[in-house]
Order: C-alpha cells, then structure tokens, then sequence
C-alpha cells in the first residue's frame, strides 16, 4: 500500500525593506502559519515575533557574499521541510522577486512537485527611496525609474548592462549591491551620456533607525564614499529626483534619530514606550530590569476577592496591578460585578485606561500622578472607617497604606503580583552600551533604576553609563538614580510616558 503523504507548502514572503512595520498583512499572517521560518540577513529579525512558539527557525542569510548558506542548499532546505509535510515561510528582504532570487526558489519548488504562495514585499528601492524622502519619479522631473543590480557576476567578462540605454533611457536608476562597484558604475553612466552633475544619493540600512545618507553627484559621489568608509547593504538613486530630499525629507530628521535609547521596563509593559521613541526616531533597546509574576502564593489577594463587597474603596496604582487582580478574578470565575458595591480610585491615566476594558470607569483619578497625589486626594474625604482594598506589587512603597491608615481607614494591601530581577540584560542592550551606541538611559521607576544596578553591579552599571544622558520619570526616580551615583539630565514635568518621550526629544533636539 502506498502511503500518502500530506505534502507541505511553501510561502515566498517578502520581509520588506528593514522597518519591520512594512511588511505586508498577509506576510504577517503567513509567518504566524509557518511550522518552519527560512530567514535572511536582510529580513529584520524583529518580524520573527510573529512566528508560531512552536516554529523552527532557520538563518539562511548571505552576509556580502560570504555565503553561509549556498543557494541551492537553501532551494533543498525548503523542498526537503515542505516534503515533510510542513509549512514554509520563506522570509526574504524586500521583495522575493526583485534581485531576492525568488524565482529560483520558485523553480525548485516546481520540480519537487510543492505547491507554494508569493507574497509581494515593499523592496528596498522603493521603501529606502521613501525613507530618504526621494520620490522615485515626479511629474516635473521625471517620468521613469529603472532597477539594476549593481553586482554582476564576477566570472562575466562583458556586461549584460546596456549602458547607453540605461544611462539616458531612465529619469531615475536605482543600483541594488551597487556599493562595491559604484566607481565602475558612476563611470560607466558619465562614459555613455549621463551628465556628470547628475545628483546621486546612497541610503544604507534604509527605513531603519541606523538607516544613513549619503549626497553627492555622478562625478564626486564616488570619492565621497571611499572617505566615509560607506558601506553596503545600500541603494544608490542617480537622477535627479534626489535634490528634492532637501526639501521633502522626514524620517532622518526626526528629534531622536541616530540616538540609542536604553528602556529599562519590564517587558510586559515596555511596548508603548518603545513606540513612542521609536516614532521620534530612537533606535530603541529593551533592557527589561523587572519581571513581572505571580505572588507566591495567592491566599491573601483571594480572601479580599471573596469579601469584595465589604470594601469602600478599590485602589489601583498601576496597569499591572489592574492586569494581576483581573486576571485572578478572571480564574475564580468572577467579573466586574464582584466591585459593584466598592468605589474605584486609579492613580493616572494609564491606569484609568487600562480598568476600561474590564467595565470600570474609576470614581476618582488623582490629577498627581505620584502616590502622595492620591493621598491629598483622600485627605479631602472623610475616610474614618473606610475599608480600602490595595492590591500591590510586593515592593510596592508604603505611602498610601500608611496614610490612609492614619486618616482612620482600615486598609488591606494584598500582594497581587512581584517583580522580579532579571539574572541579566539583553546581549543586544549589553553590545550596544559597550560599543557606546546608547545616548539615553530611561527609569520610569525607582526600581528600574535599582535593579539594572543590581544585575551589572553598581561599578560596572555607572562606567556603562558613562556619557550616557540620564531620563528619569520623575523626582522620587531622579533621586534614587543620583543616590545610585547617576546625574539626571532629563526630567519631564508631568510624569507619563508621553511627556518623558517628548522631554527626551526636546533634549536632544536642542543639544
Ligand atoms: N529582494 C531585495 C533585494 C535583495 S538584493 C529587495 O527587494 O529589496 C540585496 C540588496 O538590496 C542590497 O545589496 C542593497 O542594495 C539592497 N537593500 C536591501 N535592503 C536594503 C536597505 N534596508 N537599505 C538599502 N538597501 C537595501
């Protein structure tokens, strides 16, 4: 009897160029499906996230012809994971069929008999050009755009360029892997027409945040990039579309381009900070210091749960607090109609936000974000024999418990979740710091601060940081940093994340 193999499938993704955000929506989706993920050295890493927990990744990068893997190698990888029955992503810089040899990989998997799907990506020509605010064609300058590789195979005696067409029959070029051979290709363009005051301009590590420019003209960008040591991957546009970057260009002259941003947060809660820098410009590094778990054991926090009713008040001080007390109601089954009889006081608006989702809008949300904000607030109550419910993490400070207690209530403080230090930081914050690419440290909490010296070591957490600006969120975080032996140079006057991006922005914007 013949056995009947389920056969796998293959998809052909394109990654885009570099910002992991230009990736398409169904590239994403296919990665999510994939059992196995074929990757390159130009598809960011970042896209990986996507990937199932269960997915086998694979690099099969080629870093500047030193290739590790040789492409039929990688055409056998594919077929032999898609005969095991498995589904491929194939993930490939920009786009698989421009320069990606795609449709080699294409022709492979039409021999071995395995069905596959393509899927387009932004290519790098089109995504750096964008980036570098050049428009590829425009209506009073230009009405055409052509894409050549730069790099000809070696073992080719003649060029298969039709140099005389190119140079004069297209408004705008755009060299791929042209950088290695750019005097022979500036040269080539002027030999057969090209003016030599025809602008160019090379975008490395384009939409990136390390994504750098370089401007010159057909007979001088040459020389200019040998003195800046300019190297690949990049694309070279000639035409002369590229004087409009003066004019139109955006995304390296954001406030925190260039700059390495260094947040400290735990994971979980790290996201929205990073984007926030991220679309300022920051190349950010997440550095979490904190872990945030489960209490070790969730007796005390399910005994206040199960006499909720009893409580006057219910006071959240962060989004986390929120997340571990729902989630425990969540296990013992219950909802948000296990407050109905308690008041609800969230201390800032993040936290105010996050009681959203579970039905709660807070009846009170202290205008100071700071624990000794609620505490002015309650003063102006009458609390005497108020019972307060304080769910808190298990290094919470004791400012509001201890004077609500002293105006008379009777408050009960739960552990609802701990925070737990990391043995280490990232390899990648690590490399960063020590090749001093980081310009900004952030704490957006005392023991954001206090941890990251307790896993490097005090010592060794200062010489890090040395020449490193200083963010702390606010004053109690400013003076735990300077008793840590940090100077602070950035402190925003309301303590969000929002306003700690836009002081770090304003920073160095002026520096
Ligand atoms: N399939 C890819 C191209 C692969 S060829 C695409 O569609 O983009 C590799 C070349 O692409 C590099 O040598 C460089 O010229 C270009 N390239 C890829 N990513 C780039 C980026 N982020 N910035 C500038 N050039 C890039």
């Amino acid at each position: 009897m013949k056995l009947l193999m389920k056969k796998g499938h293959v998809y052909l993704i394109g990654a885009g160029p570099g910002d992991p955000g230009l990736i398409t929506v169904r590239g994403r989706e296919c990665i999510s499906l994939a059992d196995v993920v074929v990757y390159d050295y130009l598809a960011n890493e970042q896209l990986l996230e996507f990937a199932s927990s269960h997915a086998e990744l694979i690099y099969a990068g080629k870093i500047g012809g030193a290739h590790n893997h040789e492409q039929w190698q990688i055409n056998s990888l594919l077929v032999e994971k898609a005969l095991e029955g498995k589904a491929v992503a194939r993930l490939k810089g920009g786009d698989p069929f421009i320069f990606g040899r795609g449709g080699e990989e294409c022709e492979a998997l039409v021999e071995a008999g395995i069905s596959y799907e393509i899927v387009p990506g932004v290519t790098a020509g089109i995504g750096a050009a964008a980036y570098a605010g050049i428009p590829l064609t425009h209506r009073s300058v230009t009405t055409s755009v052509a894409f050549v590789t730069g790099h000809e195979h070696q073992e080719k005696d003649d060029t298969e360029i039709d140099w005389e067409r190119l140079s004069l029959g297209s408004g705008t070029i755009v060299f791929y892997m042209g950088i290695k051979n750019l005097p022979q290709i500036t040269r080539s363009l002027m030999e057969h027409g090209r003016s030599p005051e025809t602008p160019v301009a090379l975008v490395r590590w384009g939409t990136r945040p390390e994504q750098q420019v370089l401007e010159g003209t057909l007979s001088d960008i040459t020389e200019k990039a040998r003195k800046e040591a300019f190297k690949a991957p990049a694309i070279t546009i000639v035409g002369e579309v590229v004087k409009l970057r003066e004019k139109l260009r955006w995304f390296d002259t954001r406030p925190l381009f260039g700059k390495g941003v260094l947040v400290t947060r735990a994971a979980d809660n790290a996201g929205e900070f990073s984007r926030l820098l991220a679309e300022r410009g920051a190349s950010v590094f997440e550095c979490p210091t904190i872990n945030l778990v489960p209490p070790e054991s969730f007796g005390e926090l399910d005994g206040t749960i199960e006499g909720l009713s009893s409580f006057d008040w219910l006071v959240f001080t962060s989004a986390n607090a929120v997340a571990f007390f729902f989630g425990r109601l969540a296990a013992k089954r219950l909802d948000a109609r296990a407050l109905a009889g308690c008041r609800v006081c969230a201390v800032g608006p993040k936290t105010a936000a996050s009681l959203l989702p579970f039905g709660i809008r807070p009846d009170l949300v202290p205008a100071d974000y700071k624990a000794e904000g609620v505490v002015a607030e309650f003063g102006r109550m009458e609390m005497k024999g108020k019972k307060v419910l304080f769910p808190k993490a298990d290094k919470a400070r004791d400012v509001i418990p201890t004077a609500l207690d002293e105006m008379g209530a009777a408050v009960t403080a739960p552990v609802a979740y701990r925070n737990i230090i990391p043995d280490g930081i990232p390899e990648k914050a690590l490399q960063a710091l020590e090749e001093q690419r980081i310009h900004c440290v952030t704490f957006t909490s005392s023991s954001t601060a206090e941890n990251l010296a307790e896993i490097l070591g005090e010592n060794r957490m200062l010489r890090l940081l040395e020449g490193v600006k200083v963010a702390a969120i606010g004053p109690v975080t400013a003076k735990t940093c300077r008793e840590l032996g940090l100077n602070v140079h950035i402190e925003p006057q309301e303590y969000t994340l929002e306003k700690m991006t836009e002081a770090i922005s304003d920073f160095f914007n002026v520096q």
